[in-house]
């Protein structure tokens, strides 16, 4: 198929973009970092279509389903399945992490001495780095996730943020501050009460899917400069990290913590996910990922599995083969509360900082760290290094010191695009296992989403 042909064409541009712009930022960083303009342009470019496609595309998979109370079972198995994986992604994790025990004898005491000595100075740094990466007030970092000396949140408090996190006071607030879940609830409810309005608004309903359509037609233009956006963003980003010293640091510091969770992040997505993903369609998992290479390579590059939503859509129902219906609602739900990357690094990151501190997991403590690994991923937005904010969750749950974090924080923002592209692949293998199982039934002209091979079961 030629479109098969020219989207393998666009991963190859983008492979080669990648690999050029590391190049370049290795060698003449300051020269990369003069790329950042274009790499912002790109990104604000995607983030700009997250909240209306967003909204438009979980209201048409409603009409599309012509009756929201259809929406029960898939609904239920998308949110039963992204749970599971974000516990195997958790466990995992674990593993790795327990296996090659990274955080024994890999801090020099010296560098554990410095974290020590000035607890003030590492909670300020590690506090000013995070409120600068989720682009909120300080303050509000520290009391919204406990400060190292008071506020330990339970798993209680934990589920309670999240209940209300799924309603807002105000719709255009939660837009402007790309606060996905609660409009994908408004979304439900708002298209759930069009579909019983009958032939009064079929206007607006018609309007809504061509606001959708049009849309996607926009990401499909957005596409096509997409290799360029991406070596801006790339090159700019490790030219920074090079410029100041961090890129060969980072790897002589903390070479084995990276080695754990890249190595975990890719036996779950190269061997769980794979393998979850032949169970629920019997299809080739590897020639899926290939399909949704440009997704993944754009999550690699943005650090946002929200801003990679828009790409991760088109390449689902484009090249993937994921019916509209099934792409509409399971990936925007995907993209907000699917992180297996992050939990899975959430969870390794702890019992790295355990085993630097020479702190004896128990089992019931691993286990409160899977829970609250999993819970702290689906909260995490999906904005670049939001794991790492939520990690002080954990890490509080199990009386470990937050300002451990600072050992970590240099690498976090490589780390982070790795975890991003798991995190995308798992929003979209889910999307592609929830249309192969749960048939969806077609209504009116648009019957896009019914797939013919569709199994019930
Ligand atoms: N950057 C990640 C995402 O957008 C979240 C994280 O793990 O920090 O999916």
């Amino acid at each position: 198929m030629s479109g098969d042909k020219h989207s393998g064409r666009q991963t190859l541009y983008i492979c080669i973009a990648i690999v050029i712009a590391i190049f370049l930022a290795v060698v003449f960083p300051a020269f990369s970092m003069n790329f950042h303009l274009g790499g912002e342009v790109f990104l604000n470019l995607l983030k700009m279509m997250v909240v209306p496609l967003v909204m438009s595309s979980v209201m048409c998979g409603i009409l599309g389903m012509g009756d929201v109370r259809k929406l029960g079972k898939p609904g239920f198995y998308t949110i039963v399945y992204y749970f599971c994986t974000t516990v195997l992604a958790v466990v995992v994790g674990l593993v790795v992490v327990n296996v090659i025990q990274p955080g024994v004898g890999t801090v020099s005491d010296e560098a554990i001495a410095e974290l020590k000595g000035d607890d003030a100075a590492t909670g300020e740094r590690i506090y000013g780095y995070l409120a600068a990466q989720i682009d909120v007030p300080k303050e509000k970092v520290a009391d919204f996730f406990g400060s190292p000396e008071n506020v330990e949140p339970t798993i209680g408090m934990i589920v309670e943020n999240l209940v209300t996190s799924l309603f807002t006071d105000n719709l255009f607030t939660a837009a402007s501050e790309t606060n996905l879940l609660p409009l994908i609830v408004f979304s439900i409810i708002f298209a759930g009460m069009l579909t019983t309005l009958g032939e009064n608004v079929d206007t607006l309903k018609t309007g809504i899917e061509q606001i959708n359509h049009a849309l996607m037609a926009f990401v499909m233009l957005l596409m096509k400069v997409a290799p360029f956006g991406i070596f801006c963003l790339v090159t700019a980003r490790f030219g920074q990290a090079q410029a100041e010293g961090k890129l060969g640091d980072v790897f002589e510091q903390t070479g084995w913590y990276m080695m754990t969770v890249l190595s975990g992040l890719g036996i779950h997505a190269l061997v769980t996910l794979p393998v979850i993903f032949w169970f629920f369609t019997r299809k080739n998992p590897y020639q899926f990922l290939w399909q949704m290479s440009r997704a993944v390579l754009t999550a690699f590059s943005t650090a946002s599995s929200s801003a990679t939503l828009p790409v991760t859509m088109e390449c689902a129902e484009k090249e993937g083969g994921v019916s509209e219906r099934s792409t509409n609602f399971v990936l925007p739900l995907g993209a907000t509360i699917n992180m297996d990357g992050t939990a899975l690094y959430e969870a390794a990151a702890a019992i790295f900082i355990a085993q630097v501190v020479g702190m004896d997991m128990s089992l019931v403590q691993q286990l409160t760290i899977a829970l609250t690994a999993t819970l702290a991923a689906v909260g995490a937005a999906g904005i670049p290094e939001a794991g790492l904010v939520t990690m002080l969750i954990v890490l509080n749950a199990v009386g470990l010191p937050v300002e451990y974090v600072a050992l970590i924080l240099s690498v976090d923002w490589l780390l982070d695009r790795f975890r991003t592209a798991v995190n995308t692949f798992g929003d979209a293998c889910g999307a592609a296992i929830i249309d192969t199982n749960f048939e969806t039934v077609p209504v009116g002209g648009n019957s896009a989403g019914a797939k013919p091979d569709a199994v019930a079961r």
